[in-house]
C-alpha cells in the first residue's frame, strides 16, 4: 500500500473521491479502485506510471483473488448454488455450482474457478464469482432500481463510473438507437418497460441473481444522447459494490466493443 500511495501526488485533493491519498491507495491496494482513477497520476509521467500501475494493479488482483479462492474452499456450495441461483451437482463425491457471469458458463469447484473445464486464470472472473458465491446473496430482490451513487461504497467515484460506463455508451450509440437494440439483443438482454420513462430499456442478467437495467435516451436537436445503468436495491447483498461497479464497466467494454 505505501508503495501505491507513493505514486500518488500526497495532496489529499479529494477530486477522486476519497478523502486522502492514503484512503485511496487503500482501495488501489484491495483491487477496489484503479490507479488511473487519480487524474493526476496519468499527468504526471503517463506512460511509466501507466505500465507500473498495471503490472501494481495486476499483482493486486491475483492477490485478491487468490485470498476469495481460499474463503471459497470453505464453503458449502450445495447451500450457497441455492442462494446465488447456480446450478448444483455431485460430481463424484464433489460439489460444483454452474452459474453463468454475462452470459458466458463458469464452474465453481472447491478447487477454484473452471471454464469449458480449464482452471481459469482471469484474476476478475474469479474476484466476483468467488466474493458472488461466499456472500450467499442473504435477502430477496426487490424489483426496485437504483443507480450505483446509491450505494455509499460507490458513492465517491459515481463520476468515474458514469465516464467508464454510462458515457460510453451515449457516445457510441447517440443517434443510434436501432443499433443499441440490436446489440442489446446480441448480448441477450430482454427488453423491459414500466419502471422508467426512456427511449429504451433493457434488462441483462449480470449474474444469476445480479440483473443490470439499461435505461438509453436517443440524441435529439437540443441535447445529446444520454445512458443510465441501475441495479437492484439490495444487490450489494449478493456482491461487494465495489466489484458490481467493476462487472458493470466491464460489461460496458464488451457492449461497445
Ligand atoms: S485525486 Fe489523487 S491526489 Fe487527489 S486525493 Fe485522490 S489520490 Fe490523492
Amino acid at each position: 500500500m505505501i508503495e501505491i500511495y507513493k505514486k500518488l501526488p500526497g495532496t489529499n485533493c479529494g477530486e477522486c473521491g476519497e478523502a486522502t491519498c492514503m484512503a485511496f491507495a487503500l482501495k488501489v491496494q484491495s483491487a477496489q479502485r484503479k490507479m488511473l482513477e487519480c487524474p493526476y497520476v496519468k499527468q504526471e509521467n503517463e506512460e511509466s506510471i501507466e505500465q507500473e500501475s498495471v503490472v501494481t494493479m495486476e499483482n493486486n488482483y491475483k492477490r485478491v483473488s487468490k485470498e476469495l479462492e481460499e474463503e471459497v474452499k470453505g464453503v458449502d456450495l450445495k447451500e450457497a448454488a441455492d442462494a446465488i441461483g447456480g446450478n448444483y451437482e455431485n460430481r463424484d463425491g464433489r460439489g460444483v455450482i454452474r452459474l453463468n457471469m454475462m452470459n458466458k458458463e463458469y464452474e465453481v469447484r472447491n478447487d477454484g474457478l473452471f471454464d469449458n473445464d480449464t482452471y481459469c486464470e482471469h484474476s476478475w472472473s474469479k474476484i466476483i464469482i468467488y466474493d458472488y458465491v461466499r456472500m450467499k446473496g442473504n435477502v430477496p430482490l426487490t424489483g426496485n432500481w437504483v443507480s450505483m451513487g446509491h450505494f455509499p461504497d460507490a458513492a465517491s467515484h459515481s463520476k468515474a463510473f458514469q465516464k467508464n460506463a454510462e458515457d460510453k455508451i451515449s457516445e457510441k450509440f447517440n443517434s443510434d438507437l436501432n443499433g443499441l437494440v440490436s446489440r442489446c439483443n446480441e448480448m441477450e438482454g430482454t427488453e423491459t418497460s414500466g419502471k422508467l420513462k426512456a427511449d429504451y430499456v433493457c434488462s441483462f442478467n449480470l449474474l444469476p441473481r445480479v440483473p443490470m437495467y439499461m435505461c438509453f435516451w436517443e440524441a435529439d436537436d437540443e441535447y445529446s444522447a444520454s445512458c443510465k445503468l441501475y441495479v437492484d436495491r439490495n444487490a450489494d447483498a449478493y456482491i461487494d459494490i465495489e466489484y458490481l461497479a467493476y462487472l458493470l464497466e466491464w460489461f460496458v467494454k464488451i457492449f461497445v466493443e
